[in-house]
């Protein structure tokens, strides 16, 4: 049979581009769909950061890591919920990620970083060892190499082209249908993201995300309508991941991702609804939503007038005068006293004064016994002997997890990439690749970087299988 195409990518993305690149380099005849005007998608706006074990990053830092290492690590905060053979696939293959790209263009320098925003080698919390990569130019960076690695491959690129169908020729996919028109191929890699932009399916699938209520906001790209579901719903392919995705624990106020919205003051605690100290503020954004979730979903972040105005200036959210905004609209409670604070936000007074005593004494020697505070702080450079909250007025805010960012329930797949159907049959020739894959990414984000570094390995090996099976077959186009 003759084929437009040895493969057609649904999505031009970070696993999209992987894989329309690993495949072109095999010497595949490549095509990518590109539902909006642009490429990149989530990948771009993305830090970038990307999580991999035994790197020549890693390596020439010092930094001794492995895959097994990993994959414990990995397979440990996920409590063993996620599919062991893939996951064992990605922690292998993320350590000849990091060279691919570094050949493709991407600079990761080899130094140690300290946040996602400086190149070289970071850690953002949960880690057990130093495994975050933060390329240079972050997500943009990433995307604009593998771009580049596209054109020089000669890979077609069709932008605002929706996929919307898959052609089937018995079990094997054989192309897709865009809008009217069909493109055939013998292999397909389903690359079209996440669903957290389409709030149908975020009700179905990650509900979890209607605890923010009003406040939920979402940062992840346009084109994140879930449309990989549609296609299994259509074609009998099994979904994996429900439930699951990345939120990240926000104030009720904000509304855009920390870059613009800035940071609460460091001299905060945040209390449950009972007035207690229930949590180190400074939690890796991998467990605290869980953390909030244990607490009935939000709790209240408290701090002074002193912390309110020595709040930096330049950011859209976490500002001076916009925290007295809040307060007119209600959002932030603010009183004199901390007795009428804890009025104003209904927990015990006595709860509520007692906590910030401790956490005052605590966080001035800068040694957090409670909730070792000190070392998540230390870990991000800021001297862990606080100022106390000890100024009136005194403010309240509710903290959310109201931010998303990714969801994870996608295309279940095998340890190759390839997509399995309800029957737990590989559907041939069908690949997918990034969030439109399920399987990998669980409850607990891994990392620093999980996401990203699950795109490109996915949709790096995605096109590595396709360029396999269309050379095994012989078949040309
Ligand atoms: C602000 C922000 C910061 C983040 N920071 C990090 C980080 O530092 N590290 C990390 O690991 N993760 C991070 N993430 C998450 C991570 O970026 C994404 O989960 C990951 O990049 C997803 O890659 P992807 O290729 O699956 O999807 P995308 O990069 O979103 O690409 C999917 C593409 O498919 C297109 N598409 C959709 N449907 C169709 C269709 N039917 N036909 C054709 N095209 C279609 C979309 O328009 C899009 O361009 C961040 C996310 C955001 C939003």
């Amino acid at each position: 049979m003759d084929y437009d195409y040895h493969l057609v990518v649904i999505g031009a993305g970070g696993a999209g581009l992987a894989a329309a690149v690993s495949a072109a380099q095999q010497g595949l005849r490549v095509l990518v769909l590109e539902s909006e005007a642009e490429i990149g998608g989530s990948t771009q706006r993305s830090a970038g950061m990307l999580t991999a074990a035994a790197t020549s990053v890693q390596r020439a830092l010092g930094v001794e890591d492995s895959p097994a290492r990993m994959f414990q690590h990995y397979m440990d905060l996920n409590q063993w919920r996620v599919l062991p053979g893939p996951t064992r696939m990605f922690c292998e293959q993320s350590s000849t990620l990091i060279d691919w790209l570094v050949e493709l263009g991407v600079e990761i320098p080899a130094q140690l970083s300290r946040n996602a925003h400086m190149p070289g080698l970071t850690r953002a919390g949960v880690e057990d060892v130093w495994r975050g990569h933060v390329p240079k130019d972050q997500g943009y960076g990433l995307i604009q190499a593998l771009d580049r690695a596209r054109r020089r491959l000669k890979v077609d690129l069709a932008l605002g082209s929706r996929a919307t169908d898959l052609l089937r020729d018995g079990p094997a996919v054989r192309g897709v249908v865009v809008d009217d028109a069909e493109v055939t191929a013998p292999s397909v890699v389903v690359a079209c993201g996440g669903l957290a932009q389409n709030p149908e399916l975020v009700r179905e699938y990650f509900p979890d995300a209607r605890i923010a209520g009003d406040s939920l906001f979402v940062v992840a790209a346009p084109g994140s309508r879930g449309d990989h579901v549609a296609l299994a719903e259509r074609h009998g392919l099994s979904l994996f991941g429900r439930g699951w995705g990345l939120l990240l624990v926000t104030a009720e106020f904000q509304r855009f991702h920390h870059w613009q919205s800035g940071f609460p003051p460091p001299a905060r605690i945040h209390v449950d609804s009972d007035g207690r100290r229930c949590m180190d503020e400074d939690a890796p954004y991998a467990v605290s939503p869980g953390i909030l979730k244990q607490h009935g979903g939000f709790v209240w972040a408290v701090f002074d007038e002193t912390a309110r105005t020595g709040l930096p200036p330049g950011y859209a959210d976490w500002a001076a005068d916009r925290v007295l905004e809040e307060v007119g609209k209600g959002i932030v409670r603010r009183a004199d006293t901390l007795p009428e604070l804890a009025a104003r936000i209904g927990v015990p007074p006595a709860n509520l004064v007692r906590s910030i005593e401790r956490f005052n004494a605590l966080l001035g020697n800068g040694h957090d016994a409670d909730f070792l505070r000190h070392e998540s702080l230390a870990a991000k450079q800021v001297d862990p002997r606080l100022p106390p909250v000890e100024t009136g007025p005194f403010y309240a805010v509710r903290m959310l997890p109201a931010e998303l960012v990714c969801t994870h329930t996608g295309l279940r797949i095998d340890s190759l990439a390839r997509v399995l159907d309800t029957g737990g049959r590989v559907v041939p020739g069908l690949y997918a690749a990034g969030e439109a894959a399920g399987g990998i990414l669980g409850e607990r984000y891994v990392g620093g970087g999980n996401s990203v570094a699950h795109a490109l390995v996915l949709g790096r090996l995605a096109g590595q299988q396709a360029a396999q099976r269309v050379h095994e077959a012989g078949s040309a186009a």
